[in-house]
């Protein structure tokens, strides 16, 4: 069986569901489970609205919520003639039952609400991909997610049970899948980014988590083949809005996708390579608009890695240059007093640098959290730092030719290792 994965701007609209529907009917193969995402924007209206509702300020939160509701309601509206159509029930009682939450105070921590309230963006946008599919005769049944993906409590950001999460799925849709013999449909239409703990309470993956959901059930239904489907033909080099010659990879393996995601290439979740490397699972990414387009492939063979040099720019970056204030070097002691400060903070360090007196981090700012880093390590020591500045990874720089490229920047550190150039630079500015 195949998985596909369908994300918010594939079903962004009434066009883009109708799309979504010739993609499967064309693309998907008899036996398949499809990942669908919340529409369009929704994650972020809904994360909107959660705020406004830990804050208590109702008035904002009912009026997010009939922004919501209103744009799904719109988009059944023009998907299906009949007024009397069962989605509509379905969509009346899931805006119901969330209704009758927010109306009640918060009760639990920030992130646990987020997960119970967030999650019905993915609800309602696979309850109406599914009864669309069956509406043009393509036979699906829906299922919760959430009865699929088992998961630890740690709200927002949960870790996958890997023991029960391939038992559950396997139970709940061997029915539908290849092998069964009975008159149940061969697609089946669930979640991407939820879960749910073993007591019943709704988790989440994690902010674009969807890719990473298809990865688990792929995994746990040993799948042929995931396929991504998404608004761009596939994996590209480098961002074409930054590169004008950006160009497609065809094929890379595991680990070059999971270096480049590593480095911030933001093509697919984080997450997604591992589960589907151990399991020897293909990945495809496709085109949506352009699905006939072969796309790129991640799988074992990494005969292509090195063909053309990837680029991927991170903005936003801070670089801290740190002397320990009685002159002592920088050796382990300090090097532990530094991590601890970053890793208090919950800061991610991109690249770091030492001399024997001072040592050199670039990370991502946060407004919130670096200046309390910054704070904790004027304690024990002096810091120079720069900001706005840019941090660009060059994989298999060999044959990137990058000198020229970066004529017009200060160049505020470098890092060469076999295979990858990173640069700390800030564009020089013209007078
Ligand atoms: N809807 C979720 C988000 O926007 C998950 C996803 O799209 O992958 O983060
Ligand atoms: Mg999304």
């Amino acid at each position: 069986m195949q998985v596909f994965k369908f994300g918010g701007a594939s079903v962004k609209n009434p066009d883009a569901v109708r799309n979504v529907a010739s993609v499967i009917r064309h693309y998907g193969e008899k036996h398949l489970v499809v990942v669908i995402s919340a529409m369009g924007k929704i994650t972020n209206a809904l994360e909107e609205l959660t705020q406004n509702y830990m804050e208590m300020n109702h008035e904002k939160v009912m009026e997010k919520f009939h922004e919501i509701k209103d744009f799904h309601l719109e988009i059944a509206q023009k998907l299906f003639e009949d007024p009397k159509h069962p989605v509509f029930f379905h969509i009346e009682q899931i805006f119901f039952h969330l209704l009758r939450y927010i109306q009640e105070p918060p009760s639990r921590s920030y992130n646990y609400e987020y997960d119970r309230i967030v999650s019905s963006g993915e609800i309602v946008s696979t309850y109406i991909v599914s009864h669309y599919l069956n509406y043009v005769g393509v036979a699906n049944q829906w299922y919760d997610a959430r009865k699929l993906i088992v998961t630890d409590s740690n709200f927002r950001d949960a870790s996958v049970d890997w023991i029960l999460t391939p038992q559950l799925a396997n139970k709940a849709l061997s029915p539908y899948m290849a092998g069964s013999n009975n008159n149940k449909p061969g697609i089946v239409i669930t979640q991407g980014f939820i879960g749910s703990t073993n007591q019943g309470f709704t988790t989440t993956l994690g902010r674009e988590g969807s890719d990473y959901s298809a990865a688990i059930l792929a995994y746990a239904l040993k799948a042929k083949e995931v396929v991504i489907w998404k608004d761009v033909p596939g994996l590209l080099n480098a961002d074409p809005k930054i590169h004008n010659d950006a160009c497609l990879l065809p094929n890379i393996s595991y680990q070059e996708a999971i270096e480049l995601s590593y480095y911030g290439a933001t093509v697919i979740h984080p997450k997604t390579i591992k589960p589907l490397l151990s399991r020897n699972i293909p990945l495809r990414v496709k085109s949506f608009t352009d699905p006939a387009l072969p796309g790129s492939i991640i799988n074992n063979i990494s005969e292509n890695d090195n063909k053309v040099p990837s680029f991927i720019w991170k903005s936003n970056q801070m670089l801290v240059s740190i002397f320990p204030k009685d002159f002592s070097f920088i050796a382990e002691k300090n090097l532990s007093r530094i991590f601890s400060d970053f890793a208090k903070h919950s800061i991610k360090v991109n690249l770091m640098q030492n001399s024997a007196i001072s040592f050199s981090v670039c990370f991502d700012y946060d407004r919130i959290n670096t200046p309390a880093l910054l704070a904790d390590l004027q304690k024990n020591f002096n810091i120079k730092y720069n900001k706005d500045l840019k941090l660009v990874t060059i994989r298999h720089y060999e044959s990137a030719n990058a000198d020229k490229m970066f004529e017009n920047y200060t160049i505020f550190l470098e890092q060469k290792s076999r295979v990858t150039l990173q640069m700390v630079l800030k564009p020089i500015e013209k007078v």
